[in-house]
């Protein structure tokens, strides 16, 4: 029976794994969390989600749901689990996080074709050896434990490639003052005779407030950067600190944007901050957006000005954390294969795409392309008009490697008629729509030839 070692069970590995395993290979699966849990890490229990519990939109019109789409017909596990243990966020996919994992990692573990082996693992070339498999991949993420990375830079890139990323704080939702907080998902209007409960609970702020509440976030003490580099995030996951520091009104038009959340009385805040479930009895909300590079104690103080967490009490606070991940472009073939050891492959984030339901998406991806070559037949490119299409197509030719989310503008253009493209109102719903069929049309064509 052909073997496959997957290092790391995150959300990568874990559909790599579940993927081959289900064609009847034989999976080794590395996993170092018993041994050693890396700073984001709380359980040890396999795909954690260490930051939001969300897996984002289910919209077909949005990236995120294009990417859903696909990773169905590939029978991704990260969905499947995710929708048995999901708690209620809108149009989102989020989930209960402990319950989800303890899914991931039971299915896992019980699979006849998985081997589950606890270890960190160093150098994938003696892996295969050691365990007389036929490749590798290597699913370890943007923490990668030390060994393997240092693995990494000296086989397979000389660049450095690590950066940061930060953790939103957690509050627990007996602490809060509800006469301050109102339910409103933003752009619904709540419909009581269903008596449905809207999924977000916000918290408004008049100018004053708000203008103090910047002033001190800019002030507040930071955790500053480890021994080497400046700090480097994700654009789309920035501290709200750095927003707060780009300028007082940055933080108004992200992470605290009242638009469409109009207060009872039909007014706008002038901002707002968002809390989402973190459960499904909501005893906890995160802070949406608020990842934050504040010492705990400046954290502390500095979020309790926020209206109605006058007396908040923190479940865990925001950090900062280290994420690494390749120049794909120069070091990896198309379908994820080392250059240099054809036999060794990468998936997820470590790869050069960002988020949880992208690096699951990158793990079955690289899966498909393995278990063909393993069974001698044509690897071949993913149509670059389809959403994991789009997202390989992105790592391997951006000219400077930066992790980037699924998005619109990732996908080629969509050709517009003449009065599309004049009615400036409706033409950027028009242009998602038509990029989503087009996505949709080319993945299923696609996929009756490479899966027949
Ligand atoms: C602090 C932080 C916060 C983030 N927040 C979000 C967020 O809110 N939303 C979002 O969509 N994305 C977020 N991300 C981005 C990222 O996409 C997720 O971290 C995602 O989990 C990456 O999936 P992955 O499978 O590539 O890696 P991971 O899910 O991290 O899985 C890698 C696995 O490999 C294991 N491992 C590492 N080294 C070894 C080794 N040598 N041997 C054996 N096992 C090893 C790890 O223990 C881990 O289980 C965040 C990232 C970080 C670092």
């Amino acid at each position: 029976m052909t073997k496959v070692i997957v290092i790391g069970a995150g959300l990568a590995g874990s559909e790599a794994a579940n993927y081959l395993a289900n064609r009847n290979i034989q999976v080794i699966l590395i996993e170092g969390k018993k041994v050693k849990l890396n700073p984001a890490q709380k359980i040890t229990d396999y795909a954690e989600l260490v930051c939001t519990n969300s897996l984002k939109s289910t919209r077909e019109d949005s990236g995120h749901g294009l990417l859903k789409v696909e990773m169905d017909k590939l029978g991704s596990l990260i969905l499947d689990a995710g929708r048995q243990h999901s708690v209620p966020a809108g149009d989102a996919l989020a989930v209960n996080r402990e319950d989800f994992s303890a899914e991931v990692t039971k299915r896992l573990s019980s699979h006849e074709n998985i081997t589950i082996v606890e270890d960190h693992a160093v150098n994938p070339n003696e892996l295969i050896k050691k365990y007389e498999a036929s490749a590798c991949i290597v699913a370890s993420g943007p923490l990668t434990s030390e060994g393997l990375s240092n693995w990494i830079l000296e086989e397979i890139s000389n660049d450095d490639f690590y950066f940061y990323d930060a953790i939103a704080p957690v509050v627990d939702a007996d602490t809060l003052d509800y006469t301050k907080l109102y339910y409103k998902d933003r752009h619904k209007v709540p419909s009581e005779e269903e008596g449905v409960e809207a999924d977000y609970l916000n918290a408004p702020m008049n100018e004053e407030q708000y203008n103090a509440f910047i002033k001190e976030l800019v002030d507040a003490k930071k955790v500053p950067a480890q021994n080497f580099e400046d700090y480097k995030f994700f654009e789309s996951c920035l501290p709200v600190d750095i927003m707060a520091e780009r300028g007082p009104e940055t933080a108004r038009f992200s992470c605290m944007k009242p638009i469409g959340l109009e207060l009872p009385d039909g007014t706008l805040p002038h901002a707002c901050v968002q809390l989402r479930k973190e459960n499904f009895l909501g005893s906890a909300f995160n802070l949406v957006g608020f990842q934050t590079r504040l010492t705990y104690g400046e954290q502390i103080r500095v979020f309790k000005m926020i209206p109605g967490f006058e007396d908040a009490s923190f479940l865990h606070l925001g950090s900062v954390h280290r994420n690494s991940f390749l120049n794909s472009r120069t070091l990896l073939n198309f379908d994820f294969s080392s250059k240099k050891f054809d036999n060794i492959y990468f998936a997820g984030q470590i790869t050069g795409v960002e988020g949880y339901t992208e690096s699951a998406a990158m793990g079955l991806y690289v899966a498909a392309q393995l278990y063909k070559k393993l069974q001698g037949e044509e690897v071949l490119e993913w149509p670059v008009e389809t959403g994991i299409g789009c997202l390989v197509n992105y790592v391997m030719t951006a000219p400077k490697p930066r992790p980037s989310n699924i998005n619109f503008g990732l996908l080629p253009p969509v050709p517009l008629t003449k009065e599309q493209r004049r009615d400036r109102r409706n033409r950027k719903k028009v242009k998602k729509t038509l990029a989503a069929q087009r996505a949709k049309a080319s993945f299923e064509s696609f996929s009756e030839e490479y899966f027949k």
